[in-house]
């Protein structure tokens, strides 16, 4: 089979400029901070041209995995087939998908961020082989995008964006995964002081079959703190281990990496000496919000399977999309599947419109492009953590749509269910980067100042009192608005109480991050509908679902922040304490009702009239 893999060229324009004369929001102030004044970006704003990449690359997909059925993809996994994932590879990389984020100088496409998000959304269409280009073109590559020096831009990143050069990141270690500053590689300067000497082994190392290339986190000598070395195959001293046994994401390749006397040159330190932890830390940011993109694509697709099946499956004597129980679970997944979109393609244009404020202060492009991403930590930790979640919940309920057939695997919906558990697990764990969100933000509160939280929550006891009177409002903006003083009166009581000792209490810190995302995705959602709305006209059905997806995601939510709010009160306050605190936690969330089944039924045969995720 072949396929057309002319590259996609994106006109000049995919360097769209952001310049707006309003600062776009900070990272972290959505929550001290009321919805921001000027329209978010939403899913409808993407222009023609970043439409017809993105159909591009799906096209691609389709004819490259899923032209003969899912068999490509289910051959790729179960003969651990290297030289065909190896194939797609390079037609991927033919295609340009291996150069995205790379300057047009070294042969890339240099997109904006969020143009760049939107081509990770399609990747999943994919299924695992998502995971060999993403390596390539995230954690691969974007550490010599954002800390190479002109000569390592030079000789690497041509290479990576056609595909020659083939890259891996070596993190993780036996005995450091989540800690993963206390790894125990090595680099020594060589006697002859010409070269360092790697000594070492990295663990579950995407491409590591394959790479050319090894971004390797290690100390030098005694050092604290790691340094980035890139480090060529052909150096020596590099044994690669046996391909690992996984659940899924089997057409990717993961193995163990030892090094032994591997000798590299000076020139080949990344960034500073020490400054390895940074590097691998700010790359996680980006690769969170990113795994957050593929997750929405994979929601989508299996969205999609999964109303084309209930369509034409009948039982009873009707298609099983008749059935309430199945409408259920299709308008859900729509509506977990919208909201997370709205807070992640406002994330990726922020990215965007910040590092044009940075560039316009006389910051270089590369440094203030990883600024605005460092910008939006805690969103992206947020993101990842909704985005794998809800991929999961969507592909098991896709799975039980498909009843029985949902566990053939013919149909690879089981294949989707294997695949899509590893995004809970890397790029940060869930529980890691829950509790990230949280500490980021304490940062920017007490340390760097950035976030006004002790304002915030100075003016909650006043804002209570008003919260008392009878015929309070309770709509939608108000709600979302009180979500984020539960946050602020937990977060600013408990710390008070436990002070140092409340990062030891994570069930607590878990709580606090759950109530600080469902914050930001019901406002996210909530400004996209608003903005629609206006566009379009209330009563246009568009617009009218999304205003249904909203208030179903509030009804649901408000339950969920009244239980997080009382596990968190419970778990650290007593007496009289504890009585009004619950007592204002119930001020703080009013009644809110809505037709729920209507609501879902509306919001699936919306999807089942479209016969796909219909935005
Ligand atoms: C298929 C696959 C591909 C991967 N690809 C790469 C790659 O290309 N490069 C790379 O460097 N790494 C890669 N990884 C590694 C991945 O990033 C780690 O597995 C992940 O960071 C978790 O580390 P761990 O497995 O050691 O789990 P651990 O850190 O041992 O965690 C085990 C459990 O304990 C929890 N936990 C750990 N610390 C804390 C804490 N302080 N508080 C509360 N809970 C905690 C975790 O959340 C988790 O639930 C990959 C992993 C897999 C499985």
């Amino acid at each position: 089979m072949t396929t057309n893999t002319a590259p996609i060229a994106p006109a000049k324009n995919t360097t769209r400029k952001h310049s707006s004369k309003i600062p776009v929001q900070g990272g972290g102030q959505f929550l001290v901070e009321d919805a921001p004044t000027t329209e978010i970006f939403t899913a409808e704003d993407w222009d023609e041209e970043q439409l017809m990449l993105a159909q591009t690359v799906e096209d691609f997909f389709i004819q490259e995995v899923h032209s003969i059925g899912i068999e490509k993809a289910a051959q790729m996994e179960a003969s651990k087939d290297l030289p065909l994932i190896l194939e797609v590879f390079h037609r991927a990389a033919e295609l340009g998908l291996c150069g995205t984020a790379i300057e047009e100088r070294f042969g890339g496409m240099d997109l904006d961020f969020n143009t760049g998000l939107r081509i990770g959304e399609s990747l999943a269409l994919g299924f695992s082989f998502a995971t060999t280009i993403g390596a390539q073109t995230s954690i691969g590559s974007l550490p010599i995008v954002y800390y190479g020096t002109e000569e390592q831009k030079a000789k690497y990143l041509p290479g990576i964006a056609s595909g020659e050069i083939k890259a891996s990141y070596c993190l993780t270690e036996p005995s450091a995964g989540s800690d993963a500053n206390s790894g125990k590689t090595k680099a020594t300067l060589s006697t002859d002081g010409n070269h360092y000497l790697i000594n070492g082994q990295k663990m579950w190392i995407t491409n590591g079959g394959f790479a050319d290339l090894f971004i390797v986190f290690a100390k030098i000598e005694d050092d604290e703190r790691l340094s980035a070395f890139l480090v060529e195959k052909v150096f020596g001293g590099i044994t690669i281990g046996k391909e690992e046994k996984k659940l899924g994401i089997k057409a990717s390749s993961t193995t163990q990496v030892f090094f032994e006397n591997c000798p590299v040159p000076l020139d080949n330190l990344l960034g500073t000496r020490g400054g390895g932890f940074k590097i691998a830390l700010n790359i996680l940011n980006t690769g969170r919000i990113k795994l957050c993109a593929s997750s929405i694509g994979g929601c989508k697709f299996a969205v999609g399977k999964g109303i084309e099946y209930a369509k034409q499956r009948i039982q009873f004597d009707k298609p099983i999309s008749d059935f309430g129980a199945i409408k259920h679970k299709i308008g859900e997944i729509i509506m977990q599947t919208h909201v997370t979109e709205s807070a992640l393609y406002r994330i990726g244009k922020n990215i965007d419109i910040k590092q044009g404020e940075f560039e316009n202060q006389g910051i270089s492009k590369s440094e203030a492009k990883l600024k605005a991403i460092r910008e939006y930590a805690i969103e992206c930790a947020i993101l990842k953590v909704v985005g794998s979640e809800v991929l999961d919940y969507a592909i098991d309920e896709v799975l039980q749509i498909h009843g029985g057939m949902g566990y053939a695997v013919e149909t690879g919906i089981e294949m989707g269910y294997r695949d899509a558990r590893i995004t809970r697990i890397y790029e940060g764990t869930n529980e890691i980067n829950r509790m990230l969100s949280v500490a980021e933000l304490t940062k920017r509160a007490l340390k760097t100042k950035e976030v006004d939280l002790m304002g915030a929550g100075k003016k909650i006891p006043m804002y209570l009192l008003g919260q008392m009177l009878p015929f309070r409002s309770t709509d939608e903006q108000k709600i979302i608005a009180n979500f984020k003083k539960v946050f602020l009166l937990i977060s600013g009581a408990a710390g008070k109480k436990l002070g140092k000792k409340m990062v030891d209490e994570q069930e607590i810190v878990m709580n606090l991050s759950d109530i600080l995302a469902t914050s930001f995705i019901a406002e996210s959602a909530y400004l996209r509908a608003k903005k629609v709305a206006k566009q379009t006209g209330i009563d246009k059905t568009n617009a009218n679902i999304q205003w249904k997806i909203v208030q179903l995601y509030l009804y649901e939510s408000l339950e969920k922040v009244r239980k997080f709010g009382k596990d968190a009160i419970n778990s650290y306050a007593d007496g009289i304490e504890k009585k009004m605190m619950l007592y204002a936690l119930n001020l703080l969330l009013p009644k809110y009702d809505i037709n729920p089944k209507e609501w879902r039924r509306a919001i699936a045969d919306y999807g089942i009239e479209k016969n796909q995720y219909p935005f």
